[in-house]
């Protein structure tokens, strides 16, 4: 993987630009219907990064998403409305999920695990090292942390 002290990506139109500065904990596709339609696609693809390494440069984001639903704290361009990034407070306070694809060097970033593999298109296939029907459990994130760190 190339280097990631500092890696940057925006949205559809340009009015919302981040900047990764941290390496990735995880980077994951979610075929979860809720997904798919935030996406419009088969899946989502995310990285997680520690919230210090994820810096807005400009614009500000809007919330997005079922805001309703599940603690998920999505958030979006306010003028193109592309899914930016996600917060998870409850239970990964201090990581942020920002959508791979939107970085503006995304080849090396495939996805190491993928959820939600219940909920997939029949035809939707990719890379991922490891496959869930929902979500890991906690202790086997963890275990993944630790072999996707080692890559
Ligand atoms: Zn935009
Ligand atoms: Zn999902």
């Amino acid at each position: 993987m190339s280097d990631w002290t500092c890696r940057t990506g925006g949205c559809r139109c340009g009015r919302l630009r981040f900047r990764i500065t941290a390496s990735p904990i995880m980077t994951m596709a979610c075929h979860c219907r809720g997904c798919q339609r935030m996406t419009a696609s088969a899946f989502s693809l995310s990285l997680t990064v520690p919230d210090a390494g994820f810096a807005i440069e400009k614009g500000t984001p809007v919330a997005g998403g079922a805001r309703e639903l599940e603690g998920l704290q999505h958030s979006c361009c306010d003028h193109c409305k592309s899914w930016v990034f996600t917060r998870f407070p409850a239970m990964m306070g201090e990581y942020v999920n920002v959508r791979s694809t939107l970085l503006d060097e995304i080849d090396d970033i495939a996805p190491f695990m993928e959820t939600c593999t219940a909920e997939a298109l029949g035809w939707a296939r990719t890379p991922a090292v490891h496959r869930y029907e929902g979500f890991p459990q906690a202790d086997e994130f963890h275990t993944l942390m630790a072999e996707y760190a080692e890559r």
